[in-house]
C-alpha cells in the first residue's frame, strides 16, 4: 500500500506525504512546522513514521520549515550539493544527507528516483518514489518538461503535478513584465495548458489519480485548472490540492 496527500501546495509553500504502511517521506517543507504537523494530524497522519525530508530546490515555498522540521522529527534533510549550498544563512538543517540526480537513494522501505528539472534554481529535482511497485511522481516547478520526466511520469500511478498558472490570468495579471516572462519561461512553471498536454500525451496507462498542484495565487483559479482537466476524468481521477488545508488522499493498493 502506498498513500499520498498534499499537506500544502502552492506558490507559497508545499509539502508532500507519501508513505507506506512503516515507513513515510515528506518532498519539501515550505511552511511551518507547526503547520505541517497540525496538518498531518488533521490528516491521521503519524510525524514518527516520517523518515526523510527530501527537498527538491532551494526557492522559500520549498525549504521555509525545513531547519525546524528536520529537528523536531529527529529526521535528515536530503539535498543536492547545488541546493543545499544556495540556501540562505541559518536555512540548513543540522541533520544533512546528499543525493545526486539519477542515483537512486533509499529512504526506509522506499526508493526515491531524483533527476534534473528545468527550473530556476541551483540544482533542482523532480522525483519518481517507488514502493511494491507503485510509482509516485512529485512533478512541481517546472519550465518546460524534458525527455527524463516524461519517461519518469509515464511510470506513475499517482502524481502531483504543477498547473501553477493559467495563460489569460498571467498576461492580463498585475504582475510586471519580467516576472510574467519568468513565470512562464523554460524554467519557470507549467501552466494549466502544458501541464493538461504533457499528461494527456505522456500518461502511462495505469495512471489513477493526479494531484493539480502548485497553483498561483495569482495567476491561476483552482476552477480553471480543474476544468482544463475535465477531459481527461474518464482515464484516471484529477483532485486539486490547498494552500491551506490538507488535499484528502489517493491510496494505491
Ligand atoms: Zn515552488
Ligand atoms: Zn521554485
Amino acid at each position: 500500500m502506498v498513500e499520498l496527500c498534499a499537506l500544502a501546495s502552492g506558490s507559497n509553500g508545499n509539502c508532500y506525504y507519501i508513505g507506506n504502511e512503516k515507513d513515510a517521506v515528506l518532498v519539501d517543507a515550505g511552511i511551518s512546522t507547526r503547520k505541517i504537523l497540525h496538518r498531518m494530524d488533521e490528516a491521521g497522519l503519524q510525524p514518527s513514521k516520517v523518515r526523510g525530508i527530501i527537498i527538491s530546490h532551494e526557492h522559500s515555498d520549498h525549504v521555509h520549515g525545513v531547519r525546524i522540521l528536520s529537528k523536531k522529527l529527529g529526521v535528515p534533510a536530503w539535498f543536492t550539493q547545488g541546493t543545499l549550498d544556495s540556501l540562505k544563512h541559518g536555512e540548513a538543517p543540522e541533520l544533512v544527507q546528499i543525493f545526486i540526480p539519477d542515483k537512486v537513494i533509499k529512504i526506509g522501505s522506499m526508493t526515491i528516483h531524483p533527476f534534473l528539472k528545468n527550473h530556476d534554481a541551483a540544482e533542482p529535482c523532480s522525483f519518481r518514489i517507488e514502493h511494491d511497485d507503485w510509482h509516485v511522481g512529485v512533478f512541481t516547478d517546472i519550465g518546460e518538461p524534458c525527455a527524463r520526466l516524461k519517461n519518469h511520469l509515464r511510470k506513475c500511478h499517482a502524481m502531483f503535478l504543477e498547473t501553477n498558472y493559467d495563460e489569460k490570468m498571467l498576461w492580463d495579471g498585475s504582475y510586471p513584465y519580467h516576472l510574467k516572462a519568468r513565470v512562464a519561461s523554460a524554467h519557470g512553471h507549467l501552466s494549466n495548458d502544458q501541464a493538461f498536454e504533457l499528461i494527456r500525451d505522456h500518461a502511462g496507462p495505469e495512471l489513477v489519480h493526479v494531484f493539480l498542484s502548485h497553483l498561483s495565487g495569482e495567476n491561476n483559479r483552482p476552477e480553471l485548472a480543474a476544468a482544463r482537466f475535465e477531459s481527461l476524468s474518464d482515464r484516471f481521477n484529477i483532485s486539486l490540492t490547498s494552500r491551506s488545508t490538507f488535499s484528502g488522499f489517493c491510496r494505491l493498493r
